[in-house]
């Protein structure tokens, strides 16, 4: 039984409570976004290739293309900044069939490997890059093996790890590691009230029993803190009296939290994933650098007459095959779109990780937990990155459908996100650096020559997205 919450509970509080006593309205809900998804993947790879003439209005592949990854996508990023991992807890359908199947499944103890903390930035950055191998933001085949593959995976985990649990979302998803880092940001979280908590076992007592939560993502309730791992299912609403839904600050979580819960993973994925792997990926197909290097190695090839890496005999699911749209990678093109996406990763990241190096130097004695929770500031920079390069894809097919007021609001929309972004990752850093030069006595000068180094982060970060909309828009 779950104890009456306080009387004077806010309406947010009670939102909470309502989808907790709902919570059949959300399976509901879950098994209709699963239908929406199963024929947004499912269809395409079964019709014709639509041709130039062929309109999102017109074409169910186009339509599908367009939903999934000019509308389905960014708006789930933006949502989840916006309302914490709801997406996760009450739409996600790969979240959904793998918890239903591990209701019947063998209920193993889930292994060693599976906790590593490094597959959050391993999952993302391999499957952008075979993302990018194959195509996958055009070709409904591509997308039925990527993100049908990702549904099998979390189908096979169900059934073999965990009782109604969602061990594949709390380990190896792809995307887990980027909604847990945009996560942080939301102004909603359940919070855990430990005085309520603890006077919760006066009134058990009384009362006998508390009926236990099934926490899917294995979340030990009690100890919560912060919004990153939470699913936001409300099914622990109300627990003790002591588990409800808040405001907070947007900033909360990274400033008040953020020493404790940084780790060498997370700074990986924002600075080497989110500012580097996915901006090769949005990068590689408008880059004048790019078709100078293949240039360059094709003339090299030719005049050693080594033929065969010129050759497009690799099938579809190695690289982008597809001769009758005239899209075919050779095995130079291929290896080249992974060594671009692999260097801009390592540029982008390793300058980063200089440049935020030299902020947490210069706020006294090297501290790698510091380094990682100045890092943590450019959440807001690395999740607009994510959010523009998807949108890019929604641009080009209203461009392609002549909607050009449209493009043209949406690249104005671009530059304003861009600012927001800015400004938030700045705030963040003050934050942080006014944090340590209290705790340290750094002192002033020491503190804004760590946010010039830091200032000098976001303009590398926006150096992206000035190449992208400016250079070689
Ligand atoms: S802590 Fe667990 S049970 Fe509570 S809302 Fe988050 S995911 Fe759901």
């Amino acid at each position: 039984m779950n104890i009456t919450p306080a009387p004077r509970t806010s309406r947010l509080e009670k939102a909470g409570h309502w989808l907790r006593r709902h919570y059949m309205v959300i399976c509901k809900v879950q098994w209709v976004v699963l239908f929406a998804y199963a024929i947004l993947i499912l269809i395409p790879p079964f019709m014709p290739l639509p041709d130039d003439a062929a309109h999102i209005w017109s074409n169910f592949t186009v339509f599908a293309q367009f939903v999934f990854w000019g509308i389905w996508w960014p708006f789930v990023l933006l949502s989840i900044v916006l309302l914490g991992r709801v997406w996760c807890g009450v739409l996600c359908p790969e979240g959904a069939l793998s918890e239903f199947v591990s209701k019947y499944g063998l209920g193993h103890a889930i292994p060693r490997w599976m906790r590593w903390g490094g597959w959050r930035f391993i999952a993302f950055g391999l499957t952008t890059i075979y993302g990018q191998m194959i195509s996958v933001y055009q070709y409904p085949k591509a997308v039925l093996l990527v993100l049908g593959g990702s549904t099998i995976a979390a189908i096979v985990t169900g059934l073999l790890y965990g009782q109604k649990k969602r061990v594949w979302c709390k380990y190896l998803c792809p995307v887990n590691g980027v909604f847990a880092l945009l996560a942080r940001l939301a102004p909603l979280h359940y919070r855990v009230d430990e005085y309520a908590w603890r006077f919760s076992y006066m009134q058990v007592e009384r009362d006998n029993h508390v009926t236990p939560v099934n926490c899917a993502p294995l979340i030990p309730l009690r100890n919560m803190k912060g919004a990153s791992a939470c699913h936001m299912c409300s099914r622990c609403s109300g627990h003790r009296g002591a588990i409800s839904l808040q405001w907070r600050s947007p900033a909360q979580e990274i400033v008040e939290l953020g020493e404790k819960g940084a780790n060498c993973w997370d700074t990986a994925l924002i600075l080497y994933g989110l500012l580097g792997i996915a901006n090769g990926a949005f990068h590689w197909s408008v880059s004048p650098l790019f078709v100078s290097v293949k240039q360059l190695l094709a003339e090299y090839l030719i005049d050693h007459d080594i033929f065969w890496p010129l050759e497009t005999n690799a099938p579809w699911f190695i690289f982008t095959h597809y001769p009758k749209q005239n899209d075919v990678f050779s095995w130079l093109d291929g290896s080249l779109v992974i060594g671009y996406i692999v260097t801009t990763g390592l540029l982008y990241g390793t300058i980063l990780l200089a440049c935020v190096a030299c902020s947490n130097l210069l706020l006294g004695r090297w501290s790698a937990l510091r380094l990682h929770h100045l890092t943590q500031a450019l959440i807001p920079i690395a999740g607009v990155s994510v959010f523009l390069g998807l949108s890019a894809t929604t641009v080009s097919l209203l461009r392609a459908d002549h909607l050009l007021l449209l493009v043209d609001l949406i690249k104005k929309l671009w530059f304003v996100f861009l600012a927001i972004a800015n400004i938030a990752s700045l705030y963040l850093a003050i934050k942080i650096v006014m944090r340590y030069i209290r705790c340290i006595s750094a002192g002033i000068l020491r503190g804004i020559g760590a946010l010039l180094c830091f200032i000098l982060a976001l303009a590398i970060a926006d150096s992206a997205w000035w190449l992208m909309l400016s250079r070689w828009a």
